[in-house]
C-alpha cells in the first residue's frame, strides 16, 4: 500500500510525525480525504479530528483549525493547538467546555468575547469526542 508523510505542526514544535495510507480532516469547505499523489493544494481546516490511517488503524488528532498544505508525498497540518487523541486530558477539556458554556449564558451575541467563548466550547467539544474516539 502507498503511503504519504504527515506532519502536525504547532507554535510549540510537532504533535504527530508518521506516513500513513489516508489522511481525513475537515477543510472550510467541507471533508477533505487524501491518499498519496494528492494534487498540490493549501485550505483552512475548522476545529475538527484529523484521521490517520495506516495498516488497518486508525490514530485520531485534534486541532483548532489552522491549515493544511498538500503536496504528492507530504501533508503539513499548521495549527494553533494540535493534540493526539491519547495526550488529551478528558476533564480539562470538560472544564473548559463548562466555562465556555457559561460565559455564553452571560454575553451578549454581538461581544467579541462572545466569539471567543464559541470557538473555546467548539475546541472543547472536539477535544472530548478526539479523546473519546466518537468522531
Ligand atoms: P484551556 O482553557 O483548557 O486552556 P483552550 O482551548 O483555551 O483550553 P488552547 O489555547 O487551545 O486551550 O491550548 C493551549 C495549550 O494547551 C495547547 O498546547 C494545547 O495543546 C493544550 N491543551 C488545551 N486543552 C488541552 C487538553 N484538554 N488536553 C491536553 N492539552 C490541552
Amino acid at each position: 500500500m502507498k503511503t504519504i508523510k504527515v506532519s502536525v505542526v504547532t507554535p510549540d514544535g510537532p504533535v504527530y510525525e508518521s506516513d500513513v495510507e489516508m489522511v481525513s480532516t475537515k477543510a472550510q469547505s467541507g471533508e477533505l480525504g487524501i491518499l498519496p499523489g494528492h494534487i498540490p493544494m493549501v485550505a483552512p481546516l475548522q476545529i475538527g479530528a484529523v484521521r490517520l490511517k495506516n495498516g488497518g488503524k486508525t490514530e485520531y488528532v485534534a486541532v483548532s483549525g489552522g491549515f493544511i498544505e498538500v503536496r504528492p508525498d507530504q501533508v503539513s497540518i499548521l495549527a494553533q493547538s494540535a493534540e493526539s487523541a491519547d495526550v488529551i486530558d478528558i476533564d480539562r477539556a470538560v472544564r473548559a467546555k463548562e466555562r465556555a458554556e457559561q460565559r455564553l449564558k452571560e454575553q451578549q451575541r454581538e461581544n467579541v468575547d462572545f466569539k471567543r467563548a464559541e470557538l473555546a466550547l467548539q475546541r472543547a467539544i472536539n477535544r472530548i469526542s478526539v479523546a473519546e474516539r466518537r468522531i
